[in-house]
């Protein structure tokens, strides 16, 4: 028998059992396979798909099968509305992490022409979000890995904000004399033996973007410690960290003399994010 789009996805949606969204799921990577909306495949049920196309499908079922994002099947994720090319050499990025764009807006005007920074930037997600809100703004995004830069590159150019830069840096050490109003992070913050890095296709995704030392702060020591020499006085750096690290980063912004420290949680009512403030003379 022929294969045609309504069975085909009747059976995949049955060996999608264990996903949290089998529909979607199998709905989302035949519309990829296809290169069509998820409403065509309503449209045109019955439609006969080819060998190529069923092979393609049937490669990324099996892939979905062993828990690999879906979002590293298409190449794709959407972030703050924008339409990001993924790689497995870039974290996916997380709904969560729009709190730090949002919090970063907060601190930008409309017309702002400040220089943000946005360190380990992955696939660009902070940097092209801000960009987008705040067209005048200049935007430098850094990332240690030059894998990662390309695929924010590529987004940036897709998505026409050419006024971020991109440097590859690992955290300060080619940012030279440069100055920010503000600068933001999404680090590598999980700890080493953190079971959550082998679950939920979490080991699909690069370890240098996730793992920092022990206690999974060895980053967020080293950006809290440097910013300071970073930011212009009364600049701002805002973390995304663990949704138990709060009270030790809030901790490490004060050593380091920071003021107005503050904790803000993400939809899932975590703590998520802080911020700090450098202190004004
Ligand atoms: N929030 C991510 C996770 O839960 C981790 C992101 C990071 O380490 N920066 O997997």
């Amino acid at each position: 028998m022929k294969p045609i789009i309504h069975t085909t996805l009747i059976e995949a949606i049955k060996l999608l059992i264990h996903s949290d969204s089998p529909r979607l799921d199998a709905e989302v990577l035949l519309s990829h396979v296809l290169g069509v909306t998820r409403s065509y495949l309503y449209a045109w049920s019955d439609k006969i798909l080819t060998p190529s196309q069923n092979a393609q499908f049937q490669t990324l079922l099996t892939r979905r099968l062993q828990d690999e994002p879906i979002a590293y099947l298409t190449g794709h994720k959407e972030f703050w509305s924008l339409h990001l090319q993924v790689t497995e050499d870039t974290l996916i990025p997380r709904p969560d992490t729009e709190l730090l764009v949002e919090q970063a807006l907060a601190r930008l005007p409309q017309d702002s022409q400040e220089q943000v920074i946005d360190l380990g930037t992955g696939s660009g997600a902070i940097a092209l979000a801000i960009a987008q809100e705040r067209p005048h703004c200049r935007i430098l995004a850094t990332d240690k890995s030059r894998m990662a830069l390309k695929v924010a590159q590529a987004n940036a150019k897709n998505l026409a904000l050419s006024q971020v830069t991109f440097m590859v840096s690992n955290w300060w050490i080619a940012l030279g004399e440069i100055k920010a109003t503000l600068i933001v992070s999404n680090p590598p913050y999980i700890p080493k033996n953190d079971p959550h890095l082998i679950q939920g296709g979490v080991q699909y995704e690069p370890r240098i973007a996730l793992i920092a030392g022990a206690d999974g702060l060895v980053d967020i020591r080293q950006l809290i410690a440097g910013a300071i020499s970073h930011l212009v006085m009364g600049g701002w750096l805002l973390l995304e960290h663990g949704y138990d690290q709060a009270k030790t980063v809030r901790e490490l912004f004060i050593e380091y003399d920071y003021e107005s420290v503050k904790t803000y949680h993400d939809l899932a009512g975590l703590p998520r994010i802080t911020v700090g403030q450098k202190h004004c003379p």
